[in-house]
């Protein structure tokens, strides 16, 4: 690198050590991966919940009917209404979007419920003027709710623990779809809840109606997660229930929590911190190094180090108070400093002025940005080891992952990094024109997908299969 002191080398030298990893250590994190996998469908489980959804099968493309559905993800809270088919495989959606108050995110689960329910009426009253709330009662609704829940049936699931930084007290070990129903009910609101949705299970349903050779569907976003389609014989926890062999079943795989006992993910003391200092210590150790809402942590307690306690000339003299705040930063400032072509970094420094409140002479740039792009990096490597995962599971040679998320949408270089570790770690042959497993931009999971399941599940209660 041009115009960079020793010391700032050093240090460049010292990230890229902690945070690159090279192909053999993306195999044996795939390994495990696999095995882990497998474990969490044993009757014993592991550290992967691998949670059955009760989502059995493919659309077939010819789904019909207006669905309700709900997401509430990391981030966002958004009602959409969609109109399935009326082309195979077609679909309408009106929705809109509301923002979930931090204050609700660490709140009380009435608040929560009642604010999701109060999302919906809204929706409601808007959208349909001329009708009176009794009259939308044929409604269903498809809830996704992007948390890990086990499920004994497709409209229940009980919250295991709350993720992405969500801690609000007595939801975990809770039936979740009472509670919002009977919030609904508080507020008049006439809807039932057809189906509660994990958003990999809904990207994977959503895909598929679009893209048959859809077989994995992931999130890469404020969390991280995939679903796959898994045949009753391969999972020992449910022999109890007797289903046929080949009897297909979505597995919603929570996969951000492996690694849980640490032994095979090489975490850097910035990923020990975050761990140490979130709501849920000790839990999802592979989200915590891979989705969104930790990366701009993992970069700010980078900076931070290199200020406070290296020995170099970083940032020195200046108020790094805007450094100082905990979750100050998402993953798009990593991307912003990314996407500069400038080869002086002129405009990554008028955007770290402005959002870091910091000036970065020339070569302090180029290390801040070598971080930006290694930590983002070791994200995308890290997502394809689960997908490889996954695809040496099931024995997959060649398929479509459908892939949604900030990360993978937003993100410059994302998706190319990610394919570039599949490759390596998949060993595919230079020769190959087409890569035979390619992880693709998502149908709408949350929301269509959401909207699928619903109808899926009616059709199957019409027909007497429960
Ligand atoms: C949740 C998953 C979800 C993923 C992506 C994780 O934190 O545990 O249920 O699929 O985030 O939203
Ligand atoms: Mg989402």
């Amino acid at each position: 690198m041009a115009n960079v002191p020793t010391d700032l080398m050093d240090q460049i030298r010292r990230f890229e050590e902690m945070f690159t990893l090279e192909i053999p250590k993306c195999k044996e994190i795939t390994e495990r991966f696999e095995s882990e996998l497998t474990k969490g469908l044993s009757k014993e489980g592991g550290t992967i919940p691998m949670n059955p959804t009760w989502v059995v099968g493919y659309p077939t493309g010819d789904e019909q009917g207006t669905y309700l559905a709900i997401d509430m993800g990391g981030t966002n809270l958004r009602v959409c209404e969609v109109e399935l088919g009326q082309e195979r495989g077609s679909f309408d959606i009106t929705q809109s979007k509301y923002l979930l108050p931090e204050e609700v995110k660490t709140g009380s689960a009435e608040q929560l419920f009642d604010f999701l329910a109060d999302c919906v009426k809204q929706f409601l009253v808007s959208n349909h003027e001329d009708q009176d709330l009794e009259e939308l009662s044929d409604l269903h609704l498809g809830f996704t709710f992007s948390y890990p829940c086990e499920q004994h049936a497709i409209d229940h699931g009980i919250l295991q623990r709350w993720t992405k930084g969500f801690d609000i007290a007595g939801v975990e070990g809770q039936d979740v779809v009472p509670m919002f129903e009977e919030a609904l009910e508080r507020k008049g609101v006439p809807i039932k809840i057809a189906a509660l949705i994990n958003d990999t299970t809904g990207t994977l349903i959503a895909s598929a109606y679009t893209d048959p050779r859809t077989r994995i569907g992931c999130i890469f976003g404020t969390g991280c997660n995939a679903a796959y389609m898994e045949e009753a014989q391969y999972i020992p926890k449910l022999e109890h229930m007797n289903l046929p062999p080949d009897f297909p079943i979505a597995i919603n795989c929570e996969w951000g929590a492996f690694d849980g006992e640490h032994k095979v993910l090489p975490r850097t003391p910035y990923d020990i911190i975050i761990d140490k200092e979130s709501p849920r210590p000790g839990q999802q150790t592979f989200e915590k190094m891979v989705a969104g809402l930790y990366l701009g942590e993992i970069f700010r307690l980078a900076l931070v180090d290199l200020v406070k306690n290296q020995p170099v000339k970083f940032l020195e003299g200046q108020d790094i108070s805007a450094l100082e705040k905990p979750y100050e930063f998402d993953s798009s400032v990593l991307s912003e400093i990314e996407s500069d072509p400038n080869e002086n970094l002129w405009e990554a420094g008028e955007y770290m002025k402005k959002k870091l409140k910091i000036n970065a002479n020339e070569a302090e740039r180029k290390l801040i940005r070598r971080l930006a792009e290694l930590i983002g990096t070791r994200a995308a490597r890290l997502a394809a080891c689960g997908v490889a995962a996954i695809c040496n599971k099931k024995g997959y040679k060649s398929c479509h992952v459908g892939a949604d998320g900030s990360l993978f949408n937003k993100y410059p270089g994302f998706p190319e990094r990610n394919a570039q570790a599949l490759r390596e770690i998949l060993d595919w042959p230079s020769s190959v024109k087409e890569d035979p497993i390619q992880v693709v931009t998502a149908e709408d999971g949350s929301g269509v997908g959401a909207a699928l399941i619903a109808a899926l599940t009616l059709k199957r209660i019409r027909k007497g299969i429960h």
